[in-house]
């Protein structure tokens, strides 16, 4: 198949194929797929809570291109680590940016909106620039997994993602949260700082607190309101 001129239909069907071909791989052998199928037109998707799936990725393709969604609200500790993984892991780090900086969005849209529309400041400043940044690939590869939240739960290694309009890979979707300090200690991985301080799930810094003891890994995030996902994943 010529991917320079693919249909969503061609697409699909690479999914499909891949999906029934590689049911229970592990994430070397769905990273090779991925690779093996789409050369240089896919891209890795990191938040930047650890350097894992970059580490992994890189493995298969070094400098690899590496999605940031730089929003302008992260913490300095992962802005650093941003910097860190793409030095010591030799990948190609790409900022996707909203078309407006804070101070812009503020004027237009009043300040803070993330505290009164999150859904909107999401769609505004991660969802949008994903969405362009995605629009130049035809395969995307991303660290979500199924024990991190119940909206995750039945995420697939391999699956035509409806909402962007390509092929999407969650080669660590089956690893529990012991297979990836595993492969942290084996490989000394960078890790963000602030995980280590008790965030177990990294957002933007306005959108993150410490979750309670014992509770959701995830319930630190938009911790008081309804919301639990960015609207980079669909449930
Ligand atoms: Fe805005 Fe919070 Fe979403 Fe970041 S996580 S884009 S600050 S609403």
């Amino acid at each position: 198949m010529n991917l320079a001129t693919a249909t969503e239909e061609d697409l699909r069907l690479l999914a499909a194929q891949g999906a029934a071909s590689l049911e229970g791989a592990s994430a070397r052998e769905l990273l090779q797929w991925t690779e093996d199928t789409f050369g240089s037109d896919y891209i890795v998707a990191s938040n930047m809570q650890d350097g894992v799936l970059v580490h992994l990725a890189a493995q298969i393709h070094p400098g690899v291109d590496v999605l940031f969604l730089d929003t302008g609200y992260h913490f300095a500790e992962t802005i650093g680590t941003r910097d860190a993984v793409e030095q010591v892991y030799g990948v190609n780090v790409i900022n996707a940016r909203a078309e407006a900086s804070v101070a812009e969005q503020d004027a237009a849209e009043g300040k803070d909106l993330f505290a009164r529309e999150p859904n909107r400041c999401c769609a505004l400043r991660k969802v949008a620039p994903l969405k362009k940044t995605l629009a130049g690939y035809k395969a995307w590869v991303t660290g979500i997994r199924r024990v991190e939240a119940p909206t995750r739960a039945n995420a697939p290694l391999i699956s035509f993602d409806d909402a962007f309009g390509l092929v999407k890979i969650n080669p660590i979707a089956a690893w529990s949260d012991e297979d990836m300090q595993s492969y942290i200690d084996e490989h000394s991985i960078l890790v963000n700082p602030l995980v280590d301080e008790g965030y177990p799930s990294i957002g933007c810094a306005p959108c993150t607190s410490k979750p309670a003891p014992g509770s959701d890994p995830r319930s630190g995030r938009w911790a008081g309101q309804a919301k639990t996902e960015c609207g980079l994943h669909a449930s």
